[in-house]
């Protein structure tokens, strides 16, 4: 769970809300999710699947990426399931905002978002894992948020 002292670095930047501790937390385990994940884990959903290439639903699958629907950390605030709620959520403290992203994605983010997006192989997807995985724990970093 994002722990108090977390939560107040926080305080500053936005306004308290009950969405934040839970897309902090789930941000936290999205990054987790993408440095465990293994190539072989890639390979064998592509061929139970029966993928000829990595496509849209397979990222889906794999970690949720691809829409506020399926996006793991997008769902972590909706507290009803109805909506997302963009304007609580860790991903959106920095504002820039990228609306063709899906989340907003701040400008150092926004490359390896890419990086998984146009993946078509499980060793190309594998390696924008890594990438995006980075580019996440920096973007925590900032906010002091690296105990995890
Ligand atoms: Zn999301």
């Amino acid at each position: 769970m994002a722990t108090q002292q977390e939560i107040c670095k926080f305080n500053d930047l936005m306004e308290t809300n009950d969405v934040f501790p839970k897309s902090l937390e789930a941000l936290k385990n999205l990054i987790i999710r993408y440095e465990t994940i293994t190539l072989k884990e890639i390979q064998e959903i592509q061929e139970i699947q029966r993928k000829e290439c990595i496509d849209e639903t397979l990222k889906s699958i794999l970690t949720g990426f691809g829409a506020t629907d399926t996006c793991t950390v997008c769902k972590s605030t909706a507290s009803d399931m109805d909506r997302a709620r963009c304007e609580y959520c860790i991903s959106n403290i920095k504002k820039g905002y990228f609306p063709s992203t899906g989340c907003s994605e701040t400008p150092q983010l926004v490359k390896s978002f890419y990086s998984i997006a146009y993946a078509n192989t499980p060793r190309k997807l594998y390696y924008a894992y890594n990438q995006r995985a980075i580019a996440l724990r920096e973007y925590l970093a900032e906010f002091g948020v690296t105990n995890f």
